[in-house]
């Protein structure tokens, strides 16, 4: 068998499993994920050409105004991290789905951009939020043509790039001295994919093409001129994302909603019961990491 390095770091990697689209059952394809012996990443070999087939599109919903706030209330805890590091000036959002993010951040007062791939989201965020909505396939690039910003955030998104240090290396050009980048995304450390390995609901093949070891984040963005200030799998999100795991692991996609409400309540046991174990030593579902520029 030919060796594949690993496209972060070059270093070689070992096959670590095969799956298929288990969360949105998408076509019957097998993917192939391998893992670096050098920065400890997962990555996914075989990327479909025909990825934007994988991200269905009821996958961005369309909120009005109204919804949107008071969704934005209930992830309050969002705001809250970034607004311990950074207050007003400008904010660009990468990723902002469908805007729950960037209405927070628009109500705390900072200049509020985002970068998005699909055109419909973009289109929506500047009519309902009246905000710069850049988009692009490549965020690495529009981030290099944009004004500098306070504050750059990736919720959930670094694991869905092309290329997830061009995007690091990007933010540090782009961030003012002092600015901080704060990154969400599921840990290759994470009790449940030691247990579950490739049925872990956070491998979520083939959307997620990487899963980024936080070491391997904290070294690259140290490169690119930032330090790490803080890293957590116990923020509000992490331990959303442990009871989504144990969630999504019990319910196929397409269920009714009476079974799959019977999968979140034993999901949210399940991250009950493992607590102890999943909230110790960073092994949540995901963790958030701040890190500011020098
Ligand atoms: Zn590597």
């Amino acid at each position: 068998m030919t060796a594949v390095p690993c496209p972060l770091c070059d270093a070689p990697s070992t096959a670590a499993f095969t799956t298929t689209d288990r969360n949105r059952a998408i076509g019957d394809r097998a993917f192939h994920y391998r893992r670096c012996s050098g920065c400890r990443s997962y990555f996914l070999v075989d990327v479909p050409g025909d990825l934007g087939a994988y991200y269905p599109r009821d996958y961005l919903s369309q909120p009005t105004l109204a919804e949107l706030r008071e969704e934005g209330r209930r992830e309050a805890w969002r705001m809250q991290i970034v607004a311990r590091h950074a207050s007003g000036g400008r904010l660009v959002e990468i990723g902002p789905g469908n805007g729950i993010f960037a209405v927070q951040a628009v109500e705390a007062g900072f200049e509020t951009a985002v970068v998005e791939r699909d055109a419909g989201a973009c289109a929506h965020l500047r009519d309902t939020l009246g905000i710069e909505a850049v988009r692009s396939d490549a965020p690495e690039h529009a981030l290099a043509a944009m004004a500098p910003s306070r504050a750059i955030v990736l919720w959930h998104v670094l694991e869905h790039v092309a290329h997830p240090w061009a995007l690091v290396d990007a933010a540090g050009a782009n961030l003012e001295p002092g600015g901080v980048l704060v990154v969400a995304t599921p840990n290759p450390r994470a009790l449940g994919l030691r247990l579950l390995g490739r049925r872990w609901p956070h491998v979520d093949a083939p959307r997620h093409l990487f899963l980024l070891d936080h070491e391997a984040l904290a070294g690259r963005a140290r490169s690119a001129g930032m330090e790490l200030v803080q890293l957590t799998t116990n923020d509000p999100g992490g331990l959303h994302w442990n009871a989504f795991a144990w969630h999504f692991l019990l319910r196929r996609p397409g269920v009714a909603p009476l079974a799959d409400g019977f999968a979140y309540l034993g999901g949210r046991a399940i991250a009950r019961v493992l607590a102890p174990l999943e909230r110790r030593g960073l092994r949540g579902a995901a963790y958030t990491a701040v890190l500011r520029r020098r």
